[in-house]
Parts: C-alpha cells; sequence; structure tokens
C-alpha cells in the first residue's frame, strides 16, 4: 500500500520522458515476475526450468510487492479450486467489485497461507527464505532505482511501475470474472478481457486460462497477444524452459471436434506433487 501513497510525490518531480522508458521496462521485469514466475510457473507449472530460473522468477515475482511466492501461489490455486463460490478468496461474483479488486486483502486473515497447497514449493528451502523474506527484492530494486535516477527513479521507476502492475494483477482478479467474453462455458465468472489481455501481458485471457490453467499459452487465438507466452519460447531458446505445456489442439479457435488432444494439457489437482524438474 505504501507504494501507492508515494505516488503522491509525482506532481513535485519534474516529468521526463526517460520516465516512460523506466516504466515500460520495470513493468515488464515485475510484470513478468507475477504472470510467468508466480503464476504459470510456480502456480500452474506449466512448463519445467532449472532450479536456478525457479529461484530468479520468484525473485522476480518478489519486486512486484504482491508478497511471497508461497502465499501468492496458495491463495491463486485457491482461486481455481473455489472459482466464485464463496471459498473464492476473491470472486467479483460472489463479493462483489470492491471485494474482488483489493477488498479481499483486508478482509480475511491471509498472513498463513495452507502448507498443504504449496507442499510441491515448500520442498525447496530457497522459496521458504524467500517467501520469509519477500519484500528484500523490492527494496532493493527500489534503492537501484533510486541509486540511478534519483527521486525520480524511484517514484516513476519502481513505485509507479509496482502501482501498475499490482492493480492490473488485481483486475484480472476482479474485471476477468465480470467484464468480457467467454469463448469456454466453464461454470465461473472468468472472462477474456481485451483490455486486460494486452495489458497483462496474456493474463487477462482469463477464461481461456480457467479452461486450460495448466498451459503456458493463454492466448489461444492469433490476435490474443500473449507477452508472457512469449517470454516463455525465449527462455526455451536459451535451454531455460522445456516441457512447455500446450492447450489441447481442440479447444483453439477454428479447430474441428475431431481435432487431435496432443500435446495434453496435464489436469492435475492444484498443488498436487509433480515430478522433480530441478536440474
Ligand atoms: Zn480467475
Ligand atoms: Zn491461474
Amino acid at each position: 500500500m505504501a507504494v501507492h501513497l508515494a505516488l503522491c510525490a509525482i506532481p513535485f518531480i519534474e516529468f521526463s520522458w526517460w520516465y516512460v522508458v523506466w516504466v515500460i521496462v520495470l513493468t515488464r521485469i515485475t510484470g513478468l515476475g507475477i504472470t510467468v514466475g508466480f503464476h504459470r510457473y510456480l502456480t500452474h507449472r506449466s512448463f519445467k526450468a532449472p532450479r536456478w530460473v525457479q529461484f530468479l522468477l520468484a525473485v522476480a515475482g518478489c519486486t512486484a510487492l504482491q508478497k511471497g511466492p508461497l502465499w501468492w501461489v496458495a491463495h491463486h490455486r485457491l482461486h481455481h479450486k473455489h472459482s466464485d463460490t464463496e471459498h473464492d478468496p476473491h470472486s467479483p461474483v460472489v463479493g462483489g467489485f470492491v471485494h474482488g479488486h483489493m477488498g479481499w486483502l483486508f478482509t480475511q486473515d491471509l498472513m498463513e497461507p495452507d502448507a498443504q497447497i504449496v507442499r510441491d514449493l515448500t520442498k525447496y528451502p530457497e522459496l521458504v527464505w524467500l517467501e520469509r523474506l519477500w519484500m528484500v527484492p523490492g527494496i532493493l530494486m527500489a534503492a537501484a532505482c533510486f541509486a540511478l535516477g534519483g527521486w525520480g527513479g524511484l517514484i516513476y521507476g519502481y513505485c509507479l511501475s509496482t502501482v501498475l502492475v499490482f492493480q492490473v494483477t488485481f483486475a484480472v482478479n476482479s474485471i476477468g470474472h465480470l467484464w468480457g467474453s467467454q469463448r469456454f462455458d466453464t461454470g465461473e465468472g472468468s472472462r477474456n478481457n481485451v483490455l486486460l489481455g494486452y495489458l497483462a501481458m496474456g493474463d487477462g485471457w482469463h477464461n481461456n486460462h480457467h479452461r486450460a490453467q495448466h498451459s503456458a499459452k493463454h492466448g489461444f487465438a492469433w490476435y490474443e497477444l500473449d507477452m508472457s507466452f512469449a517470454f516463455i519460447k525465449l527462455l526455451a531458446l536459451f535451454g531455460m524452459a522445456w516441457g512447455i505445456k500446450m492447450p489441447p489442439a481442440h479447444l483453439l479457435p477454428g479447430a474441428t471436434a475431431s481435432a487431435p488432444d496432443a500435446p495434453p494439457v496435464e489436469e492435475a489437482e492444484p498443488g498436487a506433487v509433480v515430478a522433480d524438474h530441478s536440474a
């Protein structure tokens, strides 16, 4: 919340177009830390990666100041398990828009994530430590921004970027379950929202994601830009990702009913222990 308040300093800082560049770069780093690191990799195991890449993705996710990897993953897995029911931590369908967006952060005892639902992650001591020290990567990045760009670097570069990523992530929980189209009847409110699709680097194709939650690719149609998936492909190019899970072919637009299901999407229970992916 403090980073939101820090934006009050913006009128006192002389604007420079360089700050726009800062925001674009920083929102990519913190944003991909959330969409690829916390979401597609740690929560859904949609691809495999070396243990050091897993750690770096988790560190990048922490820079977004949305708490630690275990906390984030635990609540997101609960969201998928109980989507838009009273057990969903942040359903706008059940609790209204304000609750689904940020209100849920204040209404529940959210400090201790359920260890069972993240048992595949707690076996890595570095992730458990990162969970305790989740603010450190963000503080270090903020300090680096201040060292490089003074107050402008800190406020525009780090604080504004963090707030933008924060709001877009939480808009996927709220707007992404209320407004947009539903390509698939998933039995809950998830939507493909065009604006969020682009702003959230692919995570806004949320109805697609709920239909095939273990798929690394969220944008199913050619016009559903998915920068996070492009980044995963980039990681794969450098040998830092493999075993990338794709949506079943019959779910893709234009597929016929007889289209083959290969490669299949694993439909494991959230939190299920998966094969050791560390190399
Ligand atoms: Zn959802
Ligand atoms: Zn998800």
